[in-house]
């Protein structure tokens, strides 16, 4: 689940972006990166800085995977895209989805939780979103601080454009 997933969009878009292939699901974000004029080469770039992350977190053990880099995550669409779309990229759980659909849009319960930055989970312990690993409700949020300072060494000097975007991560409950 989770990186495994968009990981492997990624590479079924790359061959499909070389040719003679078809564009894997969800066709609207190949689509998105046809029309945004994404080379090969770039998308091979992105597919590393997915592939840094990855590993940076299997490394550390930690529930919850982090968000994309900015860098990926503008190219992919998923500031722009339907959340219907964007929510089948990442793997998120139909329950959640529904719930930031019904204008849920930031994280809003009780209790202490790590998420994935931006994911929107239905309740601090759903189970889909834990099984996505894109919630923690039980967090070792030390551990948490230390996938982030190390991916902010391994990737802090790519470009980010999206202004909202605050980290890979947000904390919910636990202190400052
Ligand atoms: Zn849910």
């Amino acid at each position: 689940m989770s990186f495994d997933t968009i990981l492997s969009f990624m590479k079924k878009a790359l061959k499909a972006l070389e040719g003679g292939h078809e564009p894997p699901e969800p066709v609207e974000v190949f689509e998105f990166m046809v029309v945004r004029g994404t080379t090969p080469g770039q998308l091979e770039a992105l597919i590393e800085v997915v592939e840094v992350e990855h590993e940076v977190w299997s490394e550390h053990g930690v529930r919850a995977r982090p968000a994309l880099h900015p860098f990926v995550s503008e190219r992919l669409g998923v500031y722009t895209l339907d959340p219907e779309i964007v929510g089948r990229l990442l793997g998120y759980p139909e329950c959640c989805v529904r719930y930031f659909l019904d204008g849920h849009v930031r994280y809003d319960h009780e209790g202490p939780a790590v998420v994935t930055e931006g994911f929107v989970p239905c309740s601090r312990t759903c189970e889909g979103a834990v099984r996505a690993r894109l919630l923690d409700p039980e967090p070792d949020v030390e551990a948490y601080r230390e996938v982030e300072r190390e991916l902010e060494g391994e990737l802090g000097d790519l470009p980010r454009y999206h202004t909202e975007y605050r980290g890979y991560y947000e904390y919910h409950g636990v202190g400052p």
